[in-house]
């Protein structure tokens, strides 16, 4: 029975990446029905909304979606659509990993990370407060009052929320991940020493879920700046990280440059029973509708969908022609060569036809 899969081309260089990747996916023979839905500027010209409704159905109905990546304009008036997909869907859970393919421009060869990383509070729970208005004068006195503390009446304020119910959780699925792909240690980043009550509770519930792991899956823990200069300096030290929203954030970004950049960075977002896969990377949007930026982190959130959805066989045949197309290097986008002119650049739907290719071979 073929899978029903929701798709997302998203806006910027989405459509020609989430394009790419659909196409490998079906070459793998895996059947899929796709429930294609718009979300984003596209969206917003067809229906007056970034999100509309019907795409959140659509994912609570399939279970599954693929996912391009959205612009979100800084500072004006709207959130992020992606950040909004994972709220609305409580997809607790971003899983990015970060591995060596040989043949990609790197400092470090045989890199092979997870991040895990909370995605439903923290700084990214969207709990602000504008500088001025008379409601955030009145918070910042109540947190006056109440702290002993000054704040400076000009100041924004945005809430940091780590609770022990989405702690637990994250952590919980951190060593179950380690557990289920023989994963030998899970490491829990955060900077407790100074955010006592936010990070110290999120590091003091890593502590008790470890315990029930001990023997299993080795626990280790790092202040997250000191963990920064250690993924650069030794990244072999590291396996799967666990971490709070805002440094899984960044930290993936570090990782990604690590195996080479963001164009072979894929992700996934998971809740209870419902996944959303994208690229790390966002839309790029000068690079939009030229056919040229590289689909490989999209095909290889693909490979996380097709492993998600138990097409084991189809996952590994997927990820393998995507090595040997980059090993081969005579058919990669421009980011793979240091030469802009070398003869062997293709544009983004070429390098998915070589994958395709040797699927096929
Ligand atoms: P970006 O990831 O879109 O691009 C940064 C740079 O990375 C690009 O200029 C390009 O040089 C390189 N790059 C990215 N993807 C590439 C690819 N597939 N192949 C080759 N090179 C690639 O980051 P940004 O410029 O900070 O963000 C652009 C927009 O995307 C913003 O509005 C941002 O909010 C949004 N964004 C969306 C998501 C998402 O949809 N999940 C994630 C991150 C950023």
């Amino acid at each position: 029975m073929a899978h029903k899969i929701t798709l997302i081309p998203g806006d910027g260089i989405g459509p020609e990446v989430t394009f790419a990747a659909k196409r490998c996916i079906e070459a793998t023979g895996v059947k899929i029905e796709w429930d294609e839905v718009l979300a984003g500027s596209d969206a917003l010209k067809a229906t007056g909304e970034l999100l509309p409704q019907g795409v959140l159905d659509s994912i609570k109905k399939n279970r599954v979606a693929l996912k391009g990546p959205i612009i979100t304009p800084i500072g004006e008036g709207f959130r992020s659509v992606n950040v909004a997909i994972r709220q609305a869907l409580d997809l607790y859970v971003c899983v990015r990993p970060a591995k060596s393919y040989p043949g990609v421009k790197s400092n470090y060869k045989d890199i092979d990370l997870v991040i895990i990383r909370e995605n439903s509070e923290d700084l990214y729970a969207g709990i602000e407060f504008e500088e001025g208005l008379t409601q955030t004068k009145e918070l910042i006195k109540k947190i006056e009052d109440y702290s002993k503390k000054r704040i400076r009446s000009d100041s924004g304020i945005s809430i940091k929320p780590i609770s022990k119910f989405a702690s637990t959780r994250i952590v919980k699925f951190a060593f179950e991940y380690a557990m289920e792909h023989n994963r030998r240690k899970v490491t829990i980043g955060h900077k407790a020493n100074i955010m006592k009550f936010t990070d110290g509770l999120f590091l003091k519930i890593g502590r008790e879920v470890a315990k029930e792991y001990s023997g299993r899956v080795t626990f280790e823990e790092a202040i997250v700046d000191n963990m920064c200069m250690q993924l650069v300096q030794k990244p072999r030290n590291y396996d799967v990280l666990v971490l709070p929203n805002l440094y899984g954030d960044i930290l993936s970004d570090l990782c990604a440059g690590l195996i080479g950049g963001l164009g072979i960075a894929p992700g996934a977002n998971i809740g209870d029973g419902l996944a959303v896969f994208e690229a790390v990377h966002g839309s790029a949007p000068k690079y939009k509708g030229l056919n040229k930026v590289n689909p490989v982190a999209m095909i290889l959130s693909g490979v996380l969908m097709l492993d998600y959805l138990n097409e084991k066989k189809a996952a590994l045949a997927l990820e393998g022609a995507v090595k040997e197309v980059i090993l081969e290097g005579k058919k990669v986008t421009y980011d793979f060569k240091s030469n802009p002119n070398d003869s062997n650049i293709v544009g983004t739907q070429e390098m998915a036809d070589a994958v395709i290719k040797k699927l096929k071979d």
